[in-house]
């Protein structure tokens, strides 16, 4: 079944005539189509995608043969109106105001009755295929080449912004993109869990947190490591195991059906107990696919299950503040009997020039 048939198979069990889906990731999710004008309707025995006359010839190339490709104005709107029928389901959470108010206006005149329908398209996408999983991990190896390409480099006597910028073009000269502006923070910039890389210069005897990951045919990767350069003093040293001592614990906590509150709690609850409640102050981890960060979400309110072939980030920190922070994050696949790990880097502290 293609991941439209198995949408209308839902679409028709949520006892809704069609769906529309507008978001251009959950289109390409769907249909393969990478323009930036796109929609579809998926439901009864119908599987619409509509672009305009610049995406034609892409769509020929991209899109399944299943779809059916109507020929569209730029405004895909009133055409897409035109093709729904009864009861209609909407991306509630990916339309703007305004995208709405016109949709609203169109369906009224065709009498069709818009529904929102939520994120059914991305719980599809929570579970990753075969092929979506070999994409994942070759960002992932990629990324990791870049990791050990700039660590040979050394990071001391460089200022942040400067090893972020030779990440960057490294990631490009390897074939990828960056898939977020990579996060380089040294000392007490370490302690901003999304500090941008400054013009300070990273010095001797520093912990340096460094997040970074590639987009890849599609597909993200995300990786962070906290490195020294050089001799930390002990304290330094202690954050440093409590920290990768909850992300192993969290890393034993992932296996299919547990929730994202749960595993949450696991390196929370260590890190607590080591006198740093308050300063581990995000969510352990993220689903990552087509987005950087999707569902499932691993979060103290979380009720997303773990699935198999799901691929969450594990990322626990502790960041204090005017010193330093410590994060290390993995890259897995959740698996039948526990999880795959697709980050390659060493996880004992490593000591970087
Ligand atoms: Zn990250
Ligand atoms: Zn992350």
């Amino acid at each position: 079944m293609t991941r439209g048939e198995r949408l209308a198979k839902v679409v028709a069990e949520r006892e809704l005539d069609q769906l529309f889906v507008s978001n251009l990731t959950n289109v390409r999710y769907l249909t393969g189509f990478t323009g930036t004008n796109g929609a579809c309707l998926i439901g009864g025995d119908a599987l619409i995608f509509f672009t305009d006359f610049r995406y034609t010839e892409r769509a020929e190339h991209e899109v399944g043969p299943e779809w059916e490709r109507p020929e569209a104005e730029r405004e895909l709107v009133p055409q897409i109106v035109g093709r729904m029928s009864a009861r209609v389901g909407f991306e509630d959470a990916h339309l703007s105001v305004r995208q709405l108010a016109r949709l609203e206006a169109a369906a009224d005149d065709a009498e069709v009755e818009l529904i929102p329908a939520g994120d059914l398209v991305e719980q599809l996408r929570v579970a990753k295929e075969p092929e979506e999983l070999e994409r994942i991990a070759t960002a992932a190896e990629l990324a990791d080449d870049v990791y050990r390409w700039v660590l040979e480099r050394g990071l001391a006597g460089r200022t942040e912004h400067e090893v972020a910028r030779s990440c960057e073009a490294r990631l490009r000269e390897l074939g990828a993109e960056p898939g977020f502006p990579p996060i380089v923070a040294a000392a007490e910039n370490g302690a901003i869990p999304h500090a941008e890389p400054g013009e300070r210069e990273i010095a001797a005897g520093e912990l340096v947190v460094f997040d970074m990951g590639a987009l890849l045919d599609g597909y993200y990767s995300d990786c962070t490591r906290t490195f020294a350069t050089g001799e930390i003093s002990d304290d330094d040293r202690q954050v440093y195991d409590l920290v990768l001592r909850a992300q192993g614990a969290a890393l034993e906590a992932i296996r299919v059906g547990a929730s994202g509150k749960e595993v949450d709690a696991v390196p929370r609850e260590i890190i607590k107990e080591a006198g740093h409640g308050d300063h581990f102050g995000h969510g352990t981890g993220h689903g990552v696919g087509l987005d950087l960060h999707e569902g499932p979400r691993l979060a103290t309110t979380s009720e997303d299950q773990l699935a198999e072939n799901t691929v969450v980030t594990v990322e626990p920190g502790v960041y204090l503040p005017g010193r330093l922070g410590v994060r290390i994050e993995d890259l897995v696949v959740v698996t039948a009997d526990g999880y795959r790990n697709l980050s390659g880097l060493d996880k004992e502290l490593q000591v970087v020039a």
